[in-house]
């Protein structure tokens, strides 16, 4: 079996060059600017519209795909803003609108992961929404390799790379 036989499906190692449109055609993300996404395939490392969309593809097939909200970063919820104090944040972050918080719930001990969405004087605004929570997304994609995953890549659940292996 060469390469070229080998079809996107679980456990398989695929690398995909990529890039990500809004609905106004906006890119926003493009494997040109960070490079390829290789990701183990039946693992939801990647959104579910994405994953079942490129799955059967060989390599150097290309998609187009418009992938709605449900299969992408869920629906937008207008309710899910806190305010917290500019003082409760440590004084060495720069804060900046869009930055990625990781936060831990204080009665769930759940980590959270939620955005600035604004800065005042004393709070920051704080959204619990993914940024693209909402979105339709449209993707170009090209399948650029497939490879069975190694018995310690289905082991961990993620890719092994040679030269970056964090846990
Ligand atoms: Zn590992």
């Amino acid at each position: 079996m060469t390469t070229q036989d080998l079809q996107v499906d679980d456990n398989m190692v695929v690398t995909l060059a990529y890039k990500l449109f809004l609905d106004d055609d906006t890119l926003i993300d493009s494997s040109d600017e960070y490079g390829p996404l290789e990701y183990l395939h039946g693992y939801n490392q990647i959104i579910p519209g994405l994953e079942r969309a490129v799955s059967g593809l060989k390599k150097d097939d290309r998609i187009e795909v418009l992938i709605p909200p449900e299969d992408a970063y869920g629906a937008r919820f207008e309710d899910s803003f806190e305010s917290v104090p500019l003082d409760v944040f440590p004084d060495d972050i720069e804060l900046e609108i869009g930055m990625e918080l990781e936060l831990i719930d204080s009665e769930s001990n759940e980590e959270l992961v939620a955005y600035i969405y604004d800065i005042s004087d004393e709070a920051v605004l704080i959204d619990f929404n993914h940024p693209l929570a909402g979105e339709d997304l449209f993707f170009e994609i090209r399948v650029l390799d497939i490879r069975p995953a190694t018995a310690d890549e289905l082991a961990h659940g993620h890719v092994h790379n040679e030269d970056e292996h964090k846990h």
